[in-house]
């Protein structure tokens, strides 16, 4: 990911190297160039347009510098600037003072919100921590089983429905609100001091199921409500997002998929336009595929 927009900045960058000083159009042109570049690479317009302009406006202010020629000052402006629209300083869980830490994951179906559960809580238990699985997506078929597949990867538990109790699709029937509260209660009794709720995702942003979100947040009062999303959908990212935002007010935001060849937009955008932090990346179908996201080290990954 990435790989274009890098290449296209760092080219950008390479024509202003020697110049003594950078006159008003050079900085347009380079500007010009980092609107495209950025565009290019599915950065939602608005983002695009507020991000050009403060480098611009800091380009055209910034002092002489005795350390960094001027082609140095743009890059390292930009550099400040992408950490900015990434969220600026890492965003670590809010762990809850007592009790079990609730982490409630919602996202569209398919956005990796439970191959992420196992990644997360296999991620946790490495740091010492004792977390347990819920199976609160009673609305896609295997559902509960491919969570379930999950824990005995990450070698963590898993609080599902009754098993046996499912429709003619093997989907489990009940209430997926009762399904959670039910799987935090649990987590309580057992001393887990994590618990991570999954949930049902649609294909489409979905009053009934953001509802049903809803609900589920309401009825376990999560620390963090994560919402996950395929950073390979492009320019529909900024919708899907607002969305939920708007839908479950969360947390902080969970980028997957960025081992693909996506174009870098979604992470971009996403933080930016909701004003809510990404906090981890996935990458990968594997349970180690999975880090906490760092926005200096991915805009140093991006400038590089
Ligand atoms: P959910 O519907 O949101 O629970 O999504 P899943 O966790 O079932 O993921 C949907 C598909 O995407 C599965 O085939 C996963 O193996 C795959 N997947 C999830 N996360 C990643 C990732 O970070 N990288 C890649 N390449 N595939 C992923």
């Amino acid at each position: 990911m990435f790989n274009s927009l890098s290449d296209r900045l760092t080219a950008t960058f390479k024509n202003l190297r020697g110049k003594g000083k950078l006159t008003e159009a050079d900085i347009d042109a380079t500007v010009r160039e980092i609107r495209r570049a950025l565009l290019d690479a599915d950065v939602a317009v608005s983002v695009v347009r507020e991000f050009t302009a403060h480098v611009k406006e800091r380009a055209l202010g910034a002092e002489v510098s005795e350390a960094l020629n001027p082609g140095q000052q743009i890059v390292k402006i930009v550099n400040e600037e992408l950490v900015s629209i990434l969220g600026g300083q890492t965003r670590r869980i809010n762990m809850a003072k007592t009790g079990p830490t609730i982490i409630m994951l919602a996202g569209l179906q398919g956005a990796g919100k439970t191959t992420l559960a196992g990644k997360l809580s296999h991620w946790l238990k490495k740091q010492g921590h004792t977390p347990m699985l819920v199976a609160s997506d009673l609305q896609r078929p295997n559902a509960v089983t491919q969570l379930k597949v999950v824990g005995d990867r990450a070698g963590v538990p898993v609080y599902a429905p009754h098993p046996g109790v499912t429709s003619e699709f093997d989907t489990p029937t009940g209430d997926p609100v009762q399904v959670a509260r039910d799987g935090v209660a649990e987590a309580r009794a057992k001393l887990h001091d994590v618990v991570i709720v999954d949930t049902a995702g649609r294909l489409g942003v979905d009053a009934e199921l953001m509802q049903q979100a809803r609900n589920i947040r309401d009825a376990i009062n999560p620390n963090e409500v994560l919402f996950v999303i395929d950073a390979m959908i492009g320019q529909d990212a900024v919708n899907t997002a607002n969305a939920f935002n708007e839908g479950v007010d969360f947390t902080g935001v969970v980028l997957s998929k960025l081992d693909g060849d996506a174009r870098g937009g979604a992470a971009l955008s996403v933080a930016s336009v909701t004003g809510k932090p990404i906090m981890f990346a996935s990458t990968g179908e594997n349970v180690t595929d999975f880090e906490q996201f760092h926005p200096d080290r991915m805009a140093s990954r991006i400038l590089d």
